[in-house]
């Protein structure tokens, strides 16, 4: 990213960072109407337990269709939203909306027991002041079970201070609310937050499932990541499986869940109502 100030001297350069800039400048105005304009969605994907085949989970997934821009995709917008901050009033909305939809199935009685529904939390909102409490008021208020709901966090999440994320996931958890580790195996990835942080589940990064079947050494590591998560009472989910090769290495393996193409791509929450 090319900073404001710079914007004047870059734009000299050539018409294409022009451009770049100006996109940026109308998405980062269009992000303050995501809220207010009613412009978000949540979309669903299925988890599967991958021993039964069985329908024990969700991943809530958030698109934005923006009135003056367009669709724009979660790479792009989070991380500019982050940049802003507009992800704390759009990670409000995520986990509002996200535990609604949660509520409606499970007084409809559509919902196996272990179900449970993963939000994602940006490293900015984990390290908000207010946002466990503001995770559990919605629990509390919803009168759902704690471990309905699962909170999936990236590692950028913590590693800027593992102390106080290490608070802050404990008190989740303390309180019954799962807690995911997102992209497992990407960036500063280490085995040892697994001995220092409170988590309940592990996600492998797509990027490893894809070499499933052609790279030898990731599969030695997604083996080794399945192995050691177990041995600290992690569960652990697959992201991005697409065949049924890789479904059955994974099995072979003993990884507990999956995601993916091969079972469904996120859908509509009431397309996701009618799988359920
Ligand atoms: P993620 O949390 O790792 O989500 C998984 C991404 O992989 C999703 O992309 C999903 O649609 C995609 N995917 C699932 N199965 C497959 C597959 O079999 N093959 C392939 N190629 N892709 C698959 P999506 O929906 O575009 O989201 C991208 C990222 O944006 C997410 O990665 C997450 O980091 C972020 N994101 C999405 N929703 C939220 C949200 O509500 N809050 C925050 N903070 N971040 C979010
Ligand atoms: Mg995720
Ligand atoms: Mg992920
Ligand atoms: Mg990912």
């Amino acid at each position: 990213a090319i900073p404001a100030r710079f914007a004047g001297v870059v734009g000299r350069y050539g018409p294409g960072l022009d451009e770049a800039l100006v996109r940026r400048r109308q998405l980062r105005q269009a992000l303050k109407q995501a809220v207010p304009g009613g412009e978000l969605a949540l979309v669903f994907q299925p988890k599967i337990d991958l021993a039964s085949r069985r329908l024990i989970g969700a991943e809530a997934l958030l698109r934005w269709h923006s009135a003056s821009v367009g669709a724009v995709r979660p790479d792009l917008f989070i991380p500019l939203a982050e940049e802003t901050g507009d992800i704390l009033a759009i990670g409000d909305w995520v986990l509002d909306e996200g535990i609604r939809h949660l509520r409606g199935w499970h007084d409809a009685g559509r919902l196996a027991d272990d179900f449970a529904l993963a939000l994602n939390v940006s490293s900015r909102q984990l390290q908000h002041d207010g946002f466990v409490e503001g995770v559990l008021r919605r629990v509390a208020e919803s009168g759902l079970p704690p471990a309905r709901i699962k909170i999936e966090v990236t590692e950028s999440g913590f590693i800027h201070d593992l102390k106080e994320a290490q608070a802050r996931l404990g008190a989740l958890r303390a309180a019954g609310v799962g807690v995911s580790i997102d992209d497992f195996g990407t960036g500063y990835s280490s085995l040892s937050y697994l001995k220092s942080l409170p988590v309940s589940e592990l996600k492998i990064d797509r990027s490893f499932v894809r070499e499933i079947g052609h790279d030898a050494d990731d599969q030695k590591l997604v083996e080794t990541i399945i192995v050691i998560a177990h041995l600290f009472g992690c569960s652990v989910v697959a992201e991005g499986i697409e065949t049924e090769a890789q479904l059955e290495v994974l099995r072979r393996l003993g990884c507990d869940e999956g995601q993916g193409y091969l079972f469904s791509p996120p859908v509509s929450v009431d397309e996701f109502a009618r799988m359920l």
